[in-house]
């Protein structure tokens, strides 16, 4: 994604800016930036925008599974290809905790139902 911005040429990348709010009447109409934050030239600088994307990143919040549970470089939790599975009999994974690649919401609701439907199953056989 950051390739690709780089070469987009209507983007214009704002490098050692940091956003401190946004102004508006009723609407977003700008954002002040601080411009070299904590260091020499600090400024604060005004820009006119009518929009406002935060990007959160996607780095999955699973360190507290890390002890207990199979993850990959990222932290993405493993499950047994086709399922929800963890390499812990009895716990389950889904949504993006556990996928890598598509992230969205109908997906996670996907997996989110094969977690249900493992977990129903694991008990049901556990206590036949
Ligand atoms: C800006 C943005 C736009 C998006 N747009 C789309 C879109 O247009 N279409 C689409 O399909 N998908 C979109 N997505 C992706 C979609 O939101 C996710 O794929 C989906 O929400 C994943 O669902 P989830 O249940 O796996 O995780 P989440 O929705 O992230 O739910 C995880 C929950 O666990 C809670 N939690 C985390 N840690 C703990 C803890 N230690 N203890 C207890 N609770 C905890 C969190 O507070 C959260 O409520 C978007 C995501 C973002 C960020």
């Amino acid at each position: 994604m950051a390739e690709r911005t780089l070469k987009t040429p209507n983007i214009e990348i704002l490098w050692k800016h940091q956003t401190k709010n946004l102004f508006g009447d009723g609407v977003v109409e700008g954002a002040t930036l601080v411009k070299n934050s904590g260091e020499e030239g600090e400024e604060e600088v005004k820009i006119k925008i009518d929009g406002f994307f935060l990007a959160i990143g996607h780095t999955p919040n699973s360190d507290i599974f890390k002890d207990y549970l199979e993850t990959d470089e990222v932290g993405y939790i493993k499950t047994i290809p086709g399922t929800s599975k963890t390499k812990v009999q009895g716990v389950f994974a889904c949504g993006d905790v556990q996928d890598s690649h598509y992230r969205q919401a109908v997906t996670a609701a996907g997996s989110g139902c094969m977690a249900a439907i493992d977990a129903e199953r694991y008990l049901s056989e556990k206590n036949s």
